[in-house]
């Protein structure tokens, strides 16, 4: 039995200010969803004060990225021992956006990957297919390849590493893939998993695009849709919260 998991991905949004009120109003609203973990990702600059507030509730902050080397001369950057020192137990890494607008490489994510790994964070490794991908009836070589670069990560951290499948053709777009669709990949992605590690059956595998409250109780009925990460509909706590009760 897997623990649904309900992670939430603020990107560019919210100050401190915004952060703190949000965490108090939420971890109020959950205090009752006992079987379910969740965890808000706000941006850096966020992360000491929401970590503060959520100390001794049952919410848990990540990242959304970090840099893989330990510390040095990159300037604009973030370590994952500075994430950790902030507060935080978890890391977003390998997003769409940052493979897209930044540059994010399989070989850069898996990097990462095993920096978050190294400073106990536990990493929420996004991968997913691009509409051209999909047409061309390459989702399941890309998703593959883009777990394989991470999955030699696994045999060190067990059930530790949290996978997110995010088709980047239902990021922020409205369009969300049908239950139907993500299973099928999930199943897919179980499936390498287990094959590479033996322990396939305990592993989360999220989804994420466009989850609303009223598309969320059919996506997270599916057998391998452990949860969900979340972007736009994350940003106010009511709605966030309908989500996490929906699929509850
Ligand atoms: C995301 O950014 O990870 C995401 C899933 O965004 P949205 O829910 O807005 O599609």
């Amino acid at each position: 039995m897997r623990i649904p998991v309900f992670a939430a991905n603020w990107k560019m949004h919210k100050t401190v200010q915004e952060t703190t009120s949000f965490v108090r109003e939420f971890s109020a609203l959950v205090k009752s969803l006992t079987q379910v973990e969740l965890i808000l990702a706000p941006p850096f600059t966020a992360i000491a004060a929401a970590a503060e507030i959520a100390r001794n509730t049952r919410v848990d902050i990540a990242a959304q990225d970090l840099y893989f080397e330990r510390e040095g001369a990159f300037t604009g950057e973030v370590s994952a021992i500075m994430i950790r020192d902030a507060g935080a137990s978890h890391v977003i890494v390998g997003h769409s956006e940052r493979r897209r607008l930044f540059g994010d490489t399989d070989e850069w994510v898996n990097r990462k990957t095993r920096a978050a790994v190294a400073a106990e964070l536990t990493p929420i490794v996004c991968i997913g297919e691009t509409l051209a991908e999909r047409e061309a009836g390459q989702t399941e070589a890309v998703v593959k390849r883009q777990l394989s670069a991470v999955i030699h990560q696994l045999t060190h951290c067990a059930a530790e590493m949290v996978v997110a499948y995010e088709p980047v053709w239902a990021i922020g777009t409205g369009r969300t893939a049908t239950p139907e669709q993500a299973q099928a990949v999930h199943a897919v992605l179980r499936a390498q998993l287990q094959a590479a590690t033996g322990h396939g059956e305990r592993m989360k595998i999220l989804y994420g695009g466009s989850v609303k409250a009223d598309n969320a109780a059919t996506l997270f009925a599916m057998p391998d849709i452990d949860g969900g990460l979340i972007g736009g509909a994350s940003l106010k706590a009511a709605d966030f919260v309908a989500i996490c009760r929906a699929a509850g």
